[in-house]
This record gives C-alpha cells, sequence and structure tokens, in this order.
C-alpha cells in the first residue's frame, strides 16, 4: 500500500528545511505515524493549517521508507481555533496531545479506542462541554485503562479487601488498605474517589458536581498516576490549571 487514506488527529508538528514539516499524527487505523507535509510553511499552502496540533483530518498519504508523505488532507473536524483561544483549553489539550503520543509506545500500531477517545477529549474541549482540568483527567484515566493501567478505586489494590479505603498508591495502582498501605503512600478523601471513578467511567453528572478542592485532589493523584507509568515527566502537565 504506497498510497494510503486515513483519519488523523494532529499531535505535534516539526520545522523541517525551509518550507515542510514533520507532522506526528494519530490515525484511525495505523496508530501513531510521522509523515513529511511538503510546503505547508509557505503562505498559500492547500493544506498548511489543516495539518496542526488538535486537528482532526482526513488525509492520503504516501508510503515511505522512515517517514510517510503527506498528499491530502481535507479538514473533518477543526478543533484547533477553538481550543487554542484560551489558555485552560490549550494548554489541557496540549496535555491530551503529549499524553496520547506518550502511550503509543510503537508506530504504526492501531488503537481505535484510543485514537476515538482522543477525539473526544478534543471535542469536549473545543465545545467547553466540562472544565477543562477534568476533561484531561478523564482522557488521562481512561487512556491509561486501554493502556492496561486501570486504577482499582473500590477494593485494595492488594488484596481486595472490600472499601472505602482512605490510601492511595500509584505503585499498587490504586487504593490499599491499612495493612497493604506502603510508607508514602498518599491519603485519598471518599469524594476525590468517587471522581476518579466518575471520570474513569464517563458520568459526567457527577464530575461536573464536584468542588474544586476534590478536583485538585483528583488531579494530583492522576497527574502522580501518570507520571509513575511513564518514564519521564509529562512537559505539558505542568502548566494546566488546577
Ligand atoms: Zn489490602
Amino acid at each position: 500500500m504506497p498510497l494510503y487514506r486515513d483519519e488523523a488527529v494532529v499531535l505535534r508538528t516539526q520545522k523541517l528545511g525551509e518550507a515542510d514539516r514533520i507532522v506526528t499524527l494519530l490515525t484511525r487505523r495505523h496508530g501513531r505515524v510521522r509523515a513529511v507535509a511538503k510546503g505547508v510553511r509557505r503562505t498559500g499552502s492547500r493544506f498548511g493549517a489543516r495539518v496542526e496540533p488538535f486537528m482532526q483530518v482526513d488525509l492520503q498519504l504516501y508510503e515511505g521508507k522512515a517517514l510517510d508523505t503527506v498528499t491530502q488532507a481535507e479538514t473533518i473536524a477543526p478543533f484547533g481555533e477553538r481550543i487554542a483561544s484560551d489558555y485552560g483549553r490549550y494548554t489541557a489539550g496540549t496535555a491530551v496531545l503529549e499524553t496520547a503520543e506518550r502511550l503509543t509506545a510503537e508506530e504504526r500500531e492501531p488503537s481505535l479506542r484510543l485514537y476515538l477517545l482522543v477525539v473526544g477529549a478534543l471535542r469536549s474541549l473545543a465545545d467547553e462541554a466540562h472544565t477543562p482540568s477534568l476533561v484531561l483527567d478523564a482522557f488521562i484515566l481512561r487512556a491509561m485503562a486501554i493502556a492496561g493501567y486501570e486504577p482499582t478505586l473500590d477494593g485494595c489494590s492488594r488484596c481486595g479487601e472490600p472499601g472505602p479505603h482512605r490510601f492511595f498508591t500509584v505503585a499498587a495502582g490504586g487504593v490499599v488498605c491499612p495493612e497493604h498501605r506502603p510508607a508514602g503512600a498518599a491519603t485519598v478523601s471518599q469524594p476525590a474517589v468517587g471522581l476518579l471513578g466518575a471520570l474513569l467511567e464517563g458520568d459526567w453528572t457527577v464530575a461536573d458536581a464536584a468542588d474544586a478542592r476534590t478536583q485538585r485532589e483528583a488531579s494530583g493523584l492522576v497527574a502522580a498516576y501518570l507520571q509513575w507509568h511513564l518514564e519521564r515527566g509529562l512537559r505539558s502537565l505542568r502548566l494546566v490549571e488546577r
């Protein structure tokens, strides 16, 4: 398949030479793909504005040895403008894109569920459906679940002892009972555990009703949980207002 079509969200762009860009894409059917978009930095480029971060595009690509080449790009959803016009949405959106890139360890490994999750998160941000940091936290929890790291929020993650439990540890992957509480485990409030569960399940009635303190507590745990599972910290997460 030297020439192929796919849908994609643009995760990142880098300058290449005088007028080109390398674009990192999360595609619907081909996983994460890096491709060259030629001439896109020239004024009057046919599809320059379409291959920018946050944009959902329909692409035609030519398969190459190291990098593919974008030969056509049509906009499906122009999330970029709406997200970039607000600092809170922009920083949360940037963290969504960076998380998606970091959680796709291998190029060209299809993950339809992650693709749909990214599109859903960007749409929520663009539509101002919920507090941006909540959209980000829901995305991170669900993306981690897809990657096989769903946190345990009811029973103790070591022995299964039914909760509610007051301690949370990233290493054990969720809440733990007093007996299995390691040194340095964070204490967690019941409202924060409830919010994490609501975000994981997509129960927005509960999530939207959480107070600011509970949101901050849950966000701190989500960030710690993600960072623990990624080799290096996520730069963009530090910029998100919580
Ligand atoms: Zn236990």
